[in-house]
């Protein structure tokens, strides 16, 4: 039961709580062995699979190269899973073109490690291609219109398109390199001077855009200045009281409790169950002595694809349920591989034995008027899932205020690039955190020391009093240990129809709500600061939403406050309610909407599915 088969398009972590609240109920159904504690450690010290597991482990430990056990922080040897392709790389043309263009390029085909021809057959195709486009070059000299002048290149930056061109055919399409360069000969041959000119705007507005070039984004237009969006924000605030039942932590954990944690984690001996692939595996805080390694029980192979349920038909012999990573089967051999199992902690006793909740402390540097939004992005690491980036940005101007890399406090699994974004290279090479040079790089994300620090960088932008965006708070708050008392949270400011456990995810609340397409990374993963000023937005959407419908009924906002329309002690019956787990449909009763008629099953662009836990069960 592949508990990430379910979900692409949100980190794990988004997710996690809820699946506990399903996880958890399952276990509670198993009566526990009698001398386990009660509730979520019956899951942690089962005995009977520990012995089981411990058995079939010892059978396939690794016999693989040992690693050399790390004085330093990460290992020594890069995950294959930070490194390794899972698509096709896109084609190196867009980074080729951002090489400086007077570096002197001589009119050589460039080496290859498979070369497509003979060398001297390469030479004489790249000389035509030279010459064939060195008459539509210099025609643009004589062009009157002086932005069509512009494209004109120097003889220096002639020879770069020309190599560039012929090196890009000769390893994009290596069996067929002659013929595609022949084909373009022919067309560059008979190319009128318009079509050159298209091709060379074209091409120059691939150069100096990124790779992914999209215009920004529109933002909401609610009619409200930015400081009555804050105030009106007191009117989206989450009511505390449920949400612990939904993985948010609203108080401290009592001691008493930390110390029956810690001792059922002794009992435990490391052992987990593999967040990806299920497997239950060993793992160790510092490298094994015998094999130097983190983990038992060798790769991970698991389905990262969520599950696509067949339309019913009626009459037909029902269809398996498929992968949409692979399109296998339910239940078949993972596609993808891992080095190692990974686990993950979601019980906040046990994450408090990691690092220790705090509640938000006062801070007199925050403005009243101010709000933030953040995201965090996980990877694993022998503590679980940790946090390796944070994000925060104001609201709802979205300014980035932090974005840095977080050196976890356990040692580093696996970035979890897929969802995270991050990859092992950009972890390992990043530079340090300059607290006298704060202003965040996306480009040049900084790496702070630990997660304290980089909860302390989120705390000096809010006070108890400042509200926080986010989507799925619960993790991100939980992954910074931190009891925040004002919240707005877009999963419960969209509600499904079904209500807690159920979610929308972030892509499709985009998609729907602002017609955005974010998370399009794929393997790439996400990035946190686009999704966090998409959550910003989608807060404003539901702002415009409200405030349409308040301000014709007669709402005023006031430095103070949002103010119904009369003096009167009980709101008016349209007030709208606060954000609640209040199922969408009857949401949308009272708020006049029409109900989403999706069906739970014919999920598409990122419905969180925790139900399939209860199903497999
Ligand atoms: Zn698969
Ligand atoms: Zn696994």
């Amino acid at each position: 039961m592949p508990v990430t088969t379910a979900y692409d398009c949100e980190p794990n972590a988004k997710r996690l709580k809820l699946e506990e609240d399903v996880k958890e109920h399952a276990v509670q159904a198993v009566p526990a062995p009698a001398q386990a504690k009660p509730n979520v450690f019956v899951d942690l010290i089962k005995p009977k699979d520990k012995a089981t597991t411990a058995g079939k482990d010892t059978a396939t430990v690794r016999t693989a190269s040992p690693k050399i056990p790390p004085r330093n922080h990460t290992p020594p040897t890069l995950p294959s899973s930070a490194t390794r392709p899972i698509s096709p790389p896109p084609v190196a043309a867009a980074t080729k073109a951002a090489v400086n263009p007077d570096v002197p390029v001589p009119l050589m085909p460039r080496k290859l490690n498979k070369e497509p021809a003979a060398f001297t057959k390469r030479v004489t195709l790249l000389k035509a291609l030279h010459g064939y486009m060195k008459p539509q070059n210099d025609k643009l000299l004589k062009a009157v219109k002086p932005e069509i002048k512009a494209l004109h290149l120097t003889p220096n930056q002639l020879n770069k398109l020309a190599v560039d061109e012929e090196e890009k055919i000769a390893t994009s399409n290596p069996s067929v390199y002659e013929n595609i360069l022949k084909q373009r000969l022919v067309k560059l041959k008979a190319m009128t001077p318009e079509l050159w000119v298209k091709e060379r705007r074209e091409a120059t507005t691939k150069q100096s855009g990124e790779p992914a070039k999209k215009p920004p984004p529109k933002r909401v237009d609610t009619g409200l200045t930015p400081k009555e969006e804050v105030t009106f924000l007191s009117m989206l605030k989450c009511p505390q009281d449920g949400l612990d039942a939904h993985g948010y932590v609203t108080k401290l954990p009592a001691s008493a409790d930390l110390a029956e944690t810690h001792l059922a984690l002794e009992a435990a001996a490391g052992w987990e169950q593999c967040d990806r692939c299920n497997t239950r595996f060993q793992v160790f805080p510092e490298r094994r002595e015998e094999d130097g390694m983190f983990t038992t029980g060798g790769e991970c192979k698991y389905h990262w694809g969520k599950r696509v349920f067949p339309k019913k038909a009626r009459g037909a012999p029902p269809e398996p349920t498929r992968l949409t990573c692979c399109n296998a089967e339910v239940g078949s051999p993972g596609c993808v591989t891992h080095e190692t199992h990974v686990y993950n902690v979601k019980n906040s006793k046990r994450l408090s034995l990691i690092m220790p909740f705090i509640e938000t402390p006062e801070n007199s540097k925050v403005t009243e008027h101010s709000a933030v939004c953040f995201d965090c992005e996980m990877g694993y690491t022998t503590n679980g899932l940790e946090m390796l980036r944070l994000t925060v940005i104001s609201w709802p101007q979205h300014k980035p205020l932090v974005d840095v890399l977080v050196r976890p406090l356990g040692h580093l699994l696996d970035v979890n690039t897929r969802f995270s974004g991050i990859t092992m290279d950009q972890f390992v090479n990043a530079k340090p955190y300059d607290p006298a040079n704060p202003k965040p790089v996306r480009k040049d994300l900084r790496i702070v020391e630990s997660p304290y620090v980089a909860r302390d960088l989120f705390l000096s932008h809010v006070s108890p009093l400042t509200p926080v965006v986010g989507h799925a708070l619960e993790n991100d708050l939980n992954t910074i240990r931190l009891i925040h008392p004002n919240i707005i949270d877009t999963v419960l400011l969209f509600p499904t129809r079904q209500g807690l456990p159920f979610r929308h995810g972030l892509r499709k609340l985009a998609k729907d709500h602002l017609a955005e397409d974010i998370q399009q990374g794929g393997a790439a993963g996400h990035d946190s600061y686009e999704d966090a000023r998409t959550t910003g937005e989608l807060v404003r959407f539901k702002i415009k939403e409200k405030w349409q419908l308040m301000k014709l009924e007669g709402w005023e906002i006031r430095d103070d406050g949002v103010h119904p329309p009369m003096p009167a002690e009980a709101p008016p019956k349209q007030a709208p309610s606060a954000p609640s787990m209040i199922p969408e449909a009857r949401m949308a009763v009272l708020e006049g909407t029409p109900a989403v008629k999706r069906k739970m099953d014919d999920d598409d662009a990122g419905d969180e599915l925790p139900l399939n836990k209860q199903e497999e069960e």
